[in-house]
């Protein structure tokens, strides 16, 4: 079974290591990507919010299970998920190959002071990822501009720490634009990282 359906939701039937390779394979070929990385508290709201939904049916390349919360229920339908894949783990998994790489990073979510501790860490420990932008997330423009703006920099990777939906719902537009680069939700992930 290659989609596993948790509460309408068609989770990939994949481990860490094949997302890996799936993700590397699809940047060798400059394919648009969008990655979501759904918790329960995901799949609760996409079923409260038929647009959230429709992201995830419709744009979505891959999803994967973000929290044992998603492997048990699996497991409970008789429709098991190998492991859990966070997207703290992938986040920092696809930062790594940007610095081997020299990829071209494009970041934005979380609080200015935030967002500044991340270029200073990437800067000092990751110094040969090519940022091409760093935005904090409490922009007022609507999301179709933040998108536009995002394309024009030709980013490989875009991280968006938004919180959800209005992360997916900008990830989405750019996968909609068949943006050739990596594009995945990451939440918290910047305040994490930058600590
Ligand atoms: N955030 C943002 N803009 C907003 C709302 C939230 O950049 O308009 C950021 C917030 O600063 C945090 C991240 O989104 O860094 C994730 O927020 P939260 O923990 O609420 O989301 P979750 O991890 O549950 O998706």
């Amino acid at each position: 079974m290659d989609k596993v359906n948790v509460l309408g939701v068609n989770f990939d039937n994949k481990t860490f290591k094949q997302f890996q390779n799936e993700f590397v394979n699809r940047m060798n070929n400059h394919l648009s990507t969008f990655v979501v990385t759904a918790n329960p508290e995901i799949v609760m709201a996409a079923n409260e919010n038929p647009e959230f939904m429709k992201i995830l049916k419709e744009d979505a390349d891959y999803i994967t299970a973000d929290g044992i919360g998603i492997v048990k229920a699996a497991k409970m339908l008789k429709k098991p998920l190998p492991e859990r894949v966070t997207g703290y783990d992938l986040f920092t998994w696809l930062m790594k190959l940007a610095n081997e790489r020299g990829l071209r990073v494009f970041l934005i979510g979380a609080k200015p002071a935030v967002i500044h501790a991340v270029q200073a860490k990437i800067a000092k420990e990751y110094p040969d990822i090519q940022l091409v932008g760093a935005e904090n997330g409490y922009f007022t423009e609507d999301l179709d501009l933040v998108a536009r703006r995002i394309q024009r920099t030709q980013p490989d990777l875009v991280f968006a720490a938004l919180g959800f939906p209005k992360q997916e719902k900008l990830l989405s537009i750019l996968r909609k634009n068949a943006t050739p680069a990596l594009m995945m939700g990451v939440g918290g992930s910047f305040d994490v990282f930058s600590g």
